[in-house]
């Protein structure tokens, strides 16, 4: 993210802290509390970020406040976020009155929550407070020319939004090795607002993705305690195995700090696949499972082998080391992070040797297609059809714009559409 940006952005979270911590109507949460304008004068505060190495005992140091509110506060928010956590790069704002006692501290815990110490009546409590976003609907497109974050975007939100997209489809898609120059993404998605402005992408509502000529659609449903992408005709997309060990998550925020993307390149000399990639690279479990191997096995080098249900088993091989609490009998969950890429055993170079067995038999991974999500229940379908025929409706209607361009943000969906699908979409949930 360009410097100015990340400063702009802060720039805004400070001033909205400041106006939480203000009592001004720009959010109406405080203001059974809100004192009368002539007031608010009489206060001064102090508005800024965390700083490296900075606590709350350095920052009432450096202000001259009272260690006692200091202390007093600390208990006050140790149940709510201990203060202790404070972390470099959040805005806070300190409220004094006229001598100098605190009269409310607010810290921003993250993109969503708030969260405000306030002396009332001479005791300090804390609360947290979730930020008011204003949702709306966004369409977001693009072409991939070499990856699917270049594609979207590598500012944050956009970069968000690309690991979003990468794990709806991760059971079809590998997004490390699969893509190909000229694949088109269209995205429905929450864009959540504050104060008119974009701050973030909320969840995904929709994503058709044509690989290789092949289309790939999905749907958002949300009932029950998760909400699941499907197919359009009510399938779940999750499936037993992932299309690739190597995930498209890990790998990019594994390497994000050297700003490096690596290409993976894919290789079938034998009846496994292998997967070049720079040592060190994450490599995680394919399926749900059980570590039945995990040491040293002549040319596969550092292995683990995980049987799988219905007799399947996957080998990992070459590994330079294995993830922190790997052994022999652990059992594993879709996506675990196992172990690393390296060049153990007989390798040329590092790579990940991937291998698929049912029984004893070499099996080749991609055939295998076992959907292991729920359908959407049948109680629900017609509600579900509903839903996606106005998604479908918007992907046919609307404008989808360049994701890349900063001023997309500003162009959501036209009102009469986004009235449709909050109409469809609440008939699917339960009524409060
Ligand atoms: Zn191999």
């Amino acid at each position: 993210m360009p410097k100015n940006k990340k400063i702009f952005l802060l720039a805004i979270f400070v001033v909205l802290i400041a106006s939480f911590s203000l009592h001004q109507p720009l959010i109406n949460l405080f203001k059974d509390k809100t004192p009368p304008a002539e007031q608010i004068p009489s206060f001064k505060s102090i508005n800024s970020t965390i700083e490296q190495g900075d606590t709350l005992f350095s920052i009432f140091l450096d202000h001259g406040l009272r260690t006692e509110d200091l202390f007093a506060m600390k208990s006050a928010a140790a149940s709510i976020h201990p203060l202790k956590a404070l972390r470099p790069g959040k805005a806070y704002s300190i409220v004094l009155d006229e001598q100098n006692f605190i009269n409310s501290f607010t810290y921003g815990i993250d993109d969503d929550t708030i969260l405000k110490i306030e002396r009332v009546e001479n005791q300090f409590q804390a609360r947290k407070y979730d930020i008011p976003y204003e949702t709306r609907i966004l369409t977001v497109s693009g072409t991939i020319e070499d990856n699917l974050i270049s594609a979207v975007g590598t500012e944050r939100e956009n970069y968000l939004l690309a690991l979003q997209v990468a794990d709806i489809l991760a059971w079809d898609i590998d997004f490390n090795t699969d893509l190909r120059t000229g694949d088109t993404f269209r995205i429905i998605t929450e864009g959540l607002y504050l104060n008119g402005d974009f701050k973030k992408y909320g969840k995904i509502l929709a994503v058709e993705f044509i690989n290789n000529n092949q289309a790939y659609r999905a749907f958002l449903f949300e009932h029950g305690d998760k909400p699941n992408y499907y197919d359009a005709a009510g399938n779940s997309l999750r499936k037993a195995f992932l299309k690739a060990p190597l995930s498209f998550r890990r790998i990019s925020s594994h390497f994000s700090k050297s700003r490096f993307h690596p290409v993976l390149k894919i290789y079938r000399p034998h009846h496994g696949i292998d997967y070049t990639a720079p040592t060190g690279t994450p490599v995680s479990t394919v399926g749900d499972g059980k570590i039945t191997f995990a040491g040293r096995k002549g040319a596969y080098g550092k292995l683990i082998i995980i049987s799988h249900r219905n007799g399947y088993q996957t080998y990992y091989g070459h590994l330079s080391r294995f993830a922190k609490g790997i052994h022999m009998g652990k059992n594993v969950k879709q996506g675990d992070l196992i172990g690393y890429v390296g060049a153990t055993g007989l390798a040329t170079g590092p790579h990940l040797h991937y291998e698929m067995r049912q029984g004893k038999a070499p099996i080749n991974p991609f055939r295998v297609k076992n959907v292991a999500g729920e359908p959407v229940p049948k109680t629900q379908m017609a509600e579900f059809k509903k839903q996606t025929l106005t998604l479908d409706k918007i992907f046919a209607a609307a404008i989808f714009y360049d994701a890349r361009q900063e001023e997309s943000k500003k162009y959501c969906l036209n009102p009469e559409m986004l009235a449709e699908y909050r109409n469809s979409s609440k008939a699917s949930k339960p009524q409060s």
